[in-house]
């Protein structure tokens, strides 16, 4: 069973995603709040894949991402985000997140779903 790990500061998104990402079979590890948390339940739980918001407060996604790269070169990011900016995706894939998936995402539609599941199998399968 794949862990995954989400840091979001919406605590409904985590919770719709938490239960829609069960639902596939996958295990999710705990959700954190901000990037903070994030970098600290990374290193607690070393997840498979992480899915990672970008605006937050006290840490964001771009800082906890470039964090988390620096603790495990080999970590698997998803960022998932409403940031609809090129540069800001760009900048991501740069800092070594796998893949970038557009928010929101409505986990009642199997296609939008399918496509969740199919990137972090993807990022899973990466070495
Ligand atoms: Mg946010």
């Amino acid at each position: 069973m794949k862990r995954v790990l989400i840091v979001d500061d919406s605590a409904w998104i985590s919770k719709t995603m938490k239960r829609a990402l069960e639902s596939g079979g996958y295990q999710v590890v705990d959700t954190a709040r901000d990037g903070l948390e994030g970098v600290d339940f990374y290193a607690k739980y070393q997840p498979d894949v992480v899915l990672l918001d970008i605006t937050m407060p006290n840490m964001d996604g771009r800082e906890c991402l470039e964090n988390i790269m620096e603790f495990d070169r080999g970590a698997r990011i998803i960022m998932v985000s409403a940031i609809k900016e090129k540069g800001v995706v760009d900048e991501c894939i740069a800092h070594g997140a796998f893949d970038f998936i557009q928010k929101p995402i409505d986990v009642r539609d199997e296609q939008q779903l399918a496509h969740l599941f199919a990137t972090i199998e993807r990022a899973a399968a990466a070495a």
